[in-house]
């Protein structure tokens, strides 16, 4: 089938998806959004408030600072494909529990299968724990690993810089060099299909 459609079906299935209790309590899931093509992708941890709303990834003011951040190394949001690793909203914006990422990693998976990004920017500790099981954001962030043909780099969240104003300049320091990041990714091979092997883990 052709990509596109593929990932619009996906989109389509998540908008109606029952498999964990997040359905009970969303008014719309969340599935991401950007070009097919896209050489990156930021995978957040949930939607919010806003995002519950309005059915899309990073609009509130998290979505924001991500905008600004993204800005500064030259990209638009619509440049860049965004999702979270659950896409409905836990309750009060509680934390994923362990259950609600396992039945909703099928669509991430999907997700990068198709999208098949060269770089992959975590946002959060729960999208880092995908590729870092057991490591600290603080000692990880910013640095760049090579994973299964590509680039993978941690960030902190971008609400974690607003809730803690200490976090800004590391956060900004980790964005401005994102930018070489990808342009190094962009002319490199293309990734191998998709695997979740994390024994393909290499240090970049
Ligand atoms: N925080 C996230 O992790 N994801 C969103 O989509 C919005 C805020």
């Amino acid at each position: 089938m052709d990509a596109e459609v593929e990932l619009r079906q996906l989109a389509a299935t998540i908008n109606v998806c029952t498999d964990c209790r997040l359905h009970l309590s969303r008014k719309l899931a969340v599935p991401g959004e950007g070009p097919l093509n896209a050489a990156v992708m930021f995978i957040g941890e949930g939607p919010g408030f806003h995002e519950n709303e309005q059915g899309r990834p990073f609009v509130g003011a998290a979505g924001r600072f991500l905008e600004e951040l993204l800005a500064g190394i030259g990209l638009t949001r619509e440049q860049v494909f965004i999702c979270n690793v659950v896409k409905c909203r836990p309750p009060g914006n509680r934390d994923p529990a362990p259950d609600e990422i396992e039945a909703c990693s099928k669509y991430l998976d999907a997700q990068i299968r198709l999208v098949n990004p060269r770089v992959i920017v975590t946002l959060g500790r729960f999208s880092m724990a995908r590729y870092f099981p057991g490591a600290r954001i603080s000692a990880l962030h910013g640095k760049a690993r090579q994973i299964g043909g590509r680039t993978v780099v941690a960030m902190y969240h971008p609400a974690a810089a607003l809730h803690q104003p200490s976090l800004r300049p590391q956060v900004e320091a980790d964005f401005a060099a994102l930018g070489p990041l990808i342009d190094a990714a962009r002319v490199a091979e293309e990734p191998a299909p998709y695997s979740a092997d994390p024994t393909q883990l290499k240090l970049f």
